[in-house]
């Protein structure tokens, strides 16, 4: 099957409601380019420098996702471009993007990154940070920063009733602060497991290795 193919039938796997962000990390631009001629806006990069060059390359209206651990040297390359950054994890950050916004005059895009997977390994915020963060004062002072909603990432593993677990867990925090917060987005779910994250109420799923067969590196 082609990567446009592969595309197509995640797409009419997933409900209406659901965005899927085509992860195209290490892969080349004509697949990119292939999936874009059959109307996909939506990709993303966890590689600062890949990301500009596939951004300088790439139409323009593609609506680039950055969803790899963010440091904040970095995110002035992505900055005057960037749609929605998924894996914001520290105040730093926050402060970086409202400074980096401010200097490009636009407001950008964020998610919180929450820790849900048992690993050591997985970046993210722990639920009561995110509470702290969102429910602080400074966060209302941060004029070009938008934070959207939450992402998280499961726990690789053959039990499934784990990653499920790990899945409601983010949902119910989703629920506990979407209307005070207006958050309208919970990213989580990939290759692996994006059926059983829309099914514990995911709307945003970012899958890459399904679309565009496994990465070398
Ligand atoms: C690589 C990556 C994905 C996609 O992984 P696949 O298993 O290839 O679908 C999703 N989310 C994040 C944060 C990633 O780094």
């Amino acid at each position: 099957m082609s990567v446009a193919e592969n595309l197509q039938k995640v797409k009419s796997n997933l409900p209406e409601k659901v965005t899927l962000v085509a992860v195209s990390k290490t892969k080349p631009n004509e697949m990119i380019e292939e999936c874009y001629n059959v109307g996909h806006l939506d990709f993303g990069e966890n590689k600062v420098q890949d990301l500009t060059k596939k951004y300088e390359e790439l139409p323009k209206d593609i609506r680039w996702h950055f969803i790899g651990h963010l440091q904040t040297n970095k995110v002035k390359y992505i900055a005057p471009f960037i749609y929605l950054m998924h894996g914001i994890d520290s105040w730093k950050l926050l402060m970086t993007i409202e400074k980096e916004g401010t200097k490009n005059n636009r407001v950008i895009n964020c998610l919180l990154q929450v820790k849900i997977a048992k690993e050591d390994s997985k970046f993210g915020l722990s639920t009561d940070e995110v509470r702290e963060i969102l429910n602080s004062d400074e966060i209302q002072t941060l004029k070009h920063v938008n934070v959207m909603g939450l992402m998280g990432m499961g726990t690789r593993t053959n039990d499934e009733s784990e990653t499920a677990a790990e899945f409601q867990s983010l949902k119910s925090l989703f629920d506990e602060l979407k209307e005070a917060h207006k958050l309208t987005i919970l990213s989580m779910g990939m290759s692996g497991d994006y059926p059983l994250a829309v099914e514990n109420g995911s709307n945003m799923v970012r899958v890459g290795s399904t679309i565009f067969g496994p990465r070398i590196f």
